[in-house]
């Protein structure tokens, strides 16, 4: 069956997915949804049977029709590979009476990896149909930069340049895209702070002058932003994945329902579950968990999404997010497909900050979805408790997942946590969390000292760091972003 994509917010211009995954996001702002979704299911006998890769060609088939088998079997095969330090790709392995599903062993170390892994292989496919070279551009707090620079290192037809607030972002973090190799790569850091950065980066995607300068030279802008689709259809295949797992460990029995914990910031992961359940995968419960920015928490609870509150700082960063851009996949397809319900409260969130779901809407959201937050206090207790009980060290976005699924009732089902960063990434609060004084500590004592403490060893993508010449110094002005994005494009498609 042939998918279509088309916004969120209307269904007037249909596109192919090469040409969503090219887009990004929709022309009036909305994501890119298909309808077809859930029409076809996977059988999961056969799911039970398959190694990563052939549920990942099944997936990426059946979601994105327009890539013939061939251009999937590709980006398959290169998107995990040797890059990942397991050939399971996202292996499953226990806590407590539950499991762990790790997503971590991609090159950065993080679950965006495994999304940051295919997109670019993705997009590269689709502009072979005109030609044009695409220049990533993305302003990052830290994680999303370094994962993107992996994906898209070398990658023909695209280029990447990242920008990253100077002095703001954590000593490992900066090492990792400071030392990044391949050809067609830049990185700056920024006078300034993520907003700033950010900001710029918007500017320079809105300024007419260089688009036209770029498209002279044959370049066009993107991002690789989460509301991709190219980012979204590759994250259901873990979820089928663990299924195969449990089912092969004796754990489940075929059609058994299985519930997953997700630690949430902008909904995409925990929506590719969703879309698995729609797939076929009998999903019992998906768990909502969140830190102390609890907007979903309180949405799930409530009916009512308030973004208007204090933004707080935690030490799970990548779940400090106020505004879930992939909450608007599920609405649409709560309200079977109703675009102009779902412009409206994304209208109201835009111009109040708040919109109020009818009961109707969140009955059928609760049927699925269930939520929970964790503070700070409680996150290091977590990542301590989990430690000294049953000697599994997990990073503070895994604690937050973990400690919120405790709170939760088995009822017979098998509980899967998605443990979405290695601990090592978050060394300081990790260690901390497992009661070191981390004062006047740098990333790299951190890292050995919590070597020291439990003997599980740091990954060679992180320790390696150490060592690694540094290849990109550059710190810029604001003002020289956008000349910064045009100098990187003519180098590297001159
Ligand atoms: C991005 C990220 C998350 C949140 O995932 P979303 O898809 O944005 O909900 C959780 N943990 C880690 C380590 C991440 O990098």
């Amino acid at each position: 069956m042939e998918t279509l994509y088309h916004s969120t917010r209307s269904s007037d211009e249909v596109v192919t997915s090469k040409q969503a995954i090219l887009a990004g996001i929709a022309r009036d702002g909305g994501l890119y949804v298909c309808d077809q979704l859930g029409a076809t299911k996977l059988d999961l006998a056969t799911v039970a049977g398959q190694d990563y890769h052939a549920i990942a060609r099944d997936v990426l088939g059946t979601l994105l029709s327009d890539y013939t088998a061939d251009e999937i079997a590709g980006c398959v095969a290169g998107a995990y590979g040797s890059n990942f330090d397991t050939p399971q790709i996202t292996p499953l392995t226990p806590i407590s009476a539950d499991w762990l599903l790790e997503l971590y062993h991609g090159p950065t170390c993080a679950f965006k990896d495994v999304a940051l892994q295919m997109l670019p292989r993705l997009m590269s496919v689709a502009r072979e149909g005109d030609g044009r070279n695409i220049m990533i551009v993305t302003a990052t707090s830290g994680d999303t930069g370094k994962a993107a620079l992996e994906g898209f290192a070398d990658v023909p037809g695209t280029g990447v340049t990242v920008f990253y607030p100077d002095g703001k972002v954590s000593d490992i973090q900066h090492l990792q895209m400071a030392t990044q190799h391949g050809a067609n790569v830049a990185v700056a850091g920024i006078r300034g702070t993520f907003d700033d950065a950010q900001t710029q980066v918007k500017n320079i995607f809105a300024d007419k002058t260089v688009a036209a300068r770029l498209a002279e030279a044959n370049c066009v802008l993107s991002s690789a932003n989460s509301i991709n689709v190219g980012r979204l259809v590759p994250q259901v295949t873990y979820y089928l994945d663990a299924y195969a797992q449990l089912v092969r460990r004796g754990a489940v029995t075929l059609g058994d329902e299985v519930d997953f914990c997700v630690p949430t910031g902008n909904f995409g992961d925990v929506l590719a579950g969703y879309y698995a359940k729609l797939l076929g995968l009998p999903v019992g419960r998906l768990i909502v968990a969140s830190n102390t920015n609890k907007v979903l928490t309180d949405f799930i609870q409530t009916g009512t999404y308030d973004r208007r509150r204090e933004f707080a700082k935690t030490i799970s960063p990548s779940m400090d997010i106020l505004v879930s851009s992939n909450l608007e996949r599920l609405l649409y397809y709560l309200t079977d497909g109703d675009c102009e319900r779902v412009a409206g409260w994304m209208g109201q969130l835009a111009t109040e900050g708040v919109y109020t779901l009818p009961t109707d809407v969140m009955d059928r959201l609760r049927e699925t979805f269930a939520c929970g937050y964790a503070t700070d206090a409680e996150t290091s207790a977590t990542i301590r408790n989990a430690w000294e009980s049953e000697q599994v060290l997990i990073d503070p976005h895994t604690a937050v997942g973990k400690c919120v699924l405790d709170r939760f009732e088995a009822d017979g089902r098998q509980r899967v946590c998605l443990s979405t960063a290695n601990p090592y990434k978050f060394s300081a609060d990790v260690l901390a969390a497992l009661g070191t004084d981390t004062a006047g500590m740098d990333g790299f004592a951190c890292m050995d000292a919590l070597q020291q403490l439990t003997g599980v060893a740091a990954p060679a993508q992180l320790s390696g760091l150490r060592t690694a010449p540094v290849l990109h110094p550059d710190v810029c002005d604001q003002a020289q972003m956008s000349d910064f994005v045009e100098a990187a494009c003519a180098r590297v498609f001159s």
